[in-house]
């Protein structure tokens, strides 16, 4: 190498080579830099410039943007060499050897494919495949190698730009998408628009550049609460506002039918921690949906299940200042590394023998399998390539049954969510599952073009840990209700043993009364008693023979057939106040007298008494179901009173609720409630399940006046469907 200029070339290139591969063949890169440099001496490119200057370029995309490893940066730099010189593919396998001239040849092929127009696109994506399949790094210098004449597109004639273009974004970019090649992917995307749609292209990267400041300004406004307290919590990161794609952002504007303006709003930032530890990531969208309000519905965990490529992040979307959207994507340091070098980081070469992430393994072998066995002509190249198509960017499986017909499942589907979707009465009995024809575990992840079989028996019933790997909304609420439904069997088994001790010790424990039993018993209800009895944990005859004890020596408390809510109950009994009198068949006198549990009456109330033995007169109210019964055994203890309006006395009201669930609903509530006269709230109960609640609020009125005036205020909360005072 004489040439002063191309002597810095070479150190540049060693310099790069150093820096991001884990080794260096020096003597390598330096043979096949003079060797390529020899070989394209006399040759210019349609810019003017040495050809040399190409495969030079290329080599070094493959250095330092997919950095895999030197053989790649050997073959780039010697890949149009038995293209465009008087050197074969021979001569580079005597001077290098196999591997390095096998890639070349497959590169050359490659760029053979698409110098003769008669070939269909899906012809190319075939011949693409093969020759990936046989060695990634075929793909790896073409992806390079594209990228270079796409950097340099502009001095080609129009019409050979559009088709490169064209070919570009249809091919080359999905499969850089695939290899996890994000940053080639985009910039493949952008280069390929520009020369598709000039104006566009144009007039998206003008209004780009002149609201940078502004963006710039605002990222910062976003950023800053946030590092600070990222710092605080110790958190070592890397901050940046995410420069948004070209391409993308036309795309958003065409899919989503929305203006220029709206979509620049959206702003992109990206959190990089210096951490080994992923959990790290969700600690960190804690803080920022702490500062900001996520929008819970562009939520992405790709950390916990990752993108078919590899890639792992975390996606949100939070209301910045001013209202503004904003994503947020955060990684650990060594999730972006794979986010940017894709494949390159998976895929490990060690003394030239591929060490290969089983993930993407499989995919690789599944395209060659279907290639394989797809003898010429025989699959119609367009089905295919449509085929293809959807693998590359598989967020969505297309799988069919024995009979042909399609289904369409969330890429990760196993033969359970296949079974569901078929059916729910498939899903809940499957046995097995046939793959193209063969028995394959309940858990496989399915692919394209996967003919399932679900075969079922009678005696077949969900297992529990089916919920674990099957990834439709379908299949895990079947198997849910499923656990739940069993849970009830077994429940139902325990009542039974019980029941028929309580038969055998002649008792008759009402269910009211067995609430307040098991709960002194510490036991936590009525379903954990009987599932305790179920699996011998708990010994009926020895809870039996407490009770009756208890028995002997009753406990002031009523008696009387009550079926209120043993949560009502917890309360009752110390927040009722002493009334001091009532009036009788007209005549004021202090009789002694208590209220119902069951109906809980209050002042206001249209109440009647019952005479009770020992416990002077109960107050009902007149509607109450369990003076019903009484109407008919013991009529003439019914007795008509009047409880007058009592100033300063505080009566327990229970009120059930239910609405959408949201933030800060609660709080809501219990604002209306107690905002009210300072009413008091006793307790509160919510339940809540898939954006719904259900809730009992226990709280202090004076009378019914004033309970419904608190219900009306609970109906004014923004989100409330139902409020009413608590029956029964
Ligand atoms: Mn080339």
């Amino acid at each position: 190498m004489t040439n002063p200029k191309y002597k810095k070339k070479l150190d540049d290139l060693l310099l790069i080579c150093q820096k991001s591969l884990p080794r260096v063949d020096e003597s390598l890169i330096r043979r096949a830099f003079d060797f390529s440099f020899n070989a394209h001496r006399h040759d210019i490119r349609a810019s003017g410039e040495p050809f040399f200057d190409h495969p030079y370029a290329v080599a070094k995309i493959v250095a330092k943007e997919i950095p895999l490893d030197d053989v790649s940066v050997a073959a780039a730099l010697l890949h149009d060499v038995a293209e465009d010189t008087e050197y074969q593919v021979k001569d580079i396998r005597e001077e290098f050897g196999d591997t390095i001239a096998d890639i070349v040849d497959g590169a050359t092929k490659i760029s053979d494919i698409f110098k003769s127009h008669d070939v269909t696109q899906a012809e190319s994506y075939r011949k693409l495949l093969l020759s990936m399949v046989n060695d990634i790094r075929v793909m790896l210098v073409k992806f390079a190698d594209r990228l270079h004449n796409m950097r340099t597109l502009e001095y080609l004639p129009a019409e050979k730009q559009r088709r490169l273009a064209k070919e570009t974004l249809d091919i080359y970019a999905p499969f850089a998408h695939r290899f996890g090649l994000a940053n080639i992917k985009w910039e493949l995307e952008d280069l390929s628009f520009k020369h598709i749609h000039r104006e566009a292209y144009d007039q998206i990267a003008r209004d780009l550049k002149s609201r940078r400041r502004e963006r710039e300004h605002y990222i910062r406004k976003f950023s800053q609460p946030l590092e600070r307290r990222l710092r605080d919590s110790g958190y070592k990161f890397e901050i940046s506002g995410r420069p948004k794609h070209i391409y993308s952002i036309y795309n958003k504007m065409i899919k989503r039918n929305k203006p220029l303006e709206e979509v620049y709003d959206l702003f992109a930032v990206r959190i990089i921690l210096d951490t080994e530890d992923a959990n790290d990531c969700f600690g960190v969208y804690g803080i920022v949906s702490d500062i900001y309000i996520p929008n819970p519905e562009r939520f992405k965990n790709y950390i916990s299940v990752p993108k078919k490529n590899g890639y792992q992040s975390i996606h949100t979307t939070v209301v910045g200042p001013d209202g503004r959207m904003v994503e947020v994507q955060i990684r650990t340091r060594s999730m972006h590394e794979v986010a940017e070098k894709g494949v390159a980081a998976h895929w490990m070469y060690k003394d030239n023998v591929a060490n290969v992430d089983p993930e993407l393994a499989n995919w690789v072998s599944w395209v060659r399998e279907i290639f394989e066995t797809a003898a010429e002509g025989q699959v119609p190249t367009q089905q295919l390539m449509e085929s293809f198509k959807l693998n590359l960017y598989q967020d969505e499986i297309y799988l069919f049954t024995p009979k042909g017909d399609l289904k369409i499942l969330p890429s990760g589907s196993t033969p359970i969510d296949f079974g569901y979707e078929i059916h729910s009465k498939v899903g809940d009995h499957t046995l097995a599952a046939k793959v193209n024809g063969r028995i394959v575990p309940l858990d496989t992840k399915l692919k394209s073009g996967d003919q399932v079989e679900i075969l079922t028996s009678k005696n077949q019933s969900p297992n529990p840990d089916w919920e674990k790997f099957v990834v439709t909304h379908k299949a895990k609420s079947h198997i849910r209700r499923w656990i739940k439904e069993e849970q009830r069997k077994v429940i139902d088994e325990g009542r039974e043993i019980w029941e028929k001790r309580v038969k055998k010790a002649k008792l008759n424990i009402s269910e009211d009364e067995l609430v307040r039993f098991v709960r002194d018993k510490k036991i936590d209800g009525t379903m954990e008693l009987f599932l305790g009895v179920r699996d011998g944990t708990v010994d009926p005859d020895e809870l039996i023979a407490q009770y009756q004890e208890e028995q002997k020596h009753p406990s002031p408390s009523g008696q009387e057939e009550s079926r209120i809510d043993g949560l009502f109950n917890r309360f009752i009994s110390t927040a009722r106040g002493v009334s001091t009198s009532i009036v009788l068949d007209g005549s004021k006198d202090n009789f002694m007298h208590n209220y119902a549990k069951c109906c809980q009456p209050l002042p206001g109330d249209d109440v009647v008494g019952f005479v009770t033995t020992g416990e002077g007169i109960k107050i009902h109210r007149r509607s109450c179901h369990n003076l019903q019964s009484m109407r008919v055994t013991a009529p003439d203890r019914i007795v008509e009173v009047h409880l007058p309006a009592e100033g300063g006395t505080l009566f327990v009201a229970g009120v059930r609720v239910s609405g959408d669930d949201r933030p800060g609903m609660l709080n809501d509530l219990t604002h209306a409630i107690s905002t009210y006269q300072n009413t008091n709230i006793r307790s509160v109960t919510i339940d809540s399940d898939d954006g719904h609640f259900d809730g009992t609020f226990i709280v202090n009125v004076e009378n019914t006046d004033h309970l419904s005036r608190v219900v009306e205020k609970i109906r004014r909360v923004q989100g409330i469907r139902r409020a009413e005072r608590f029956e029964e």
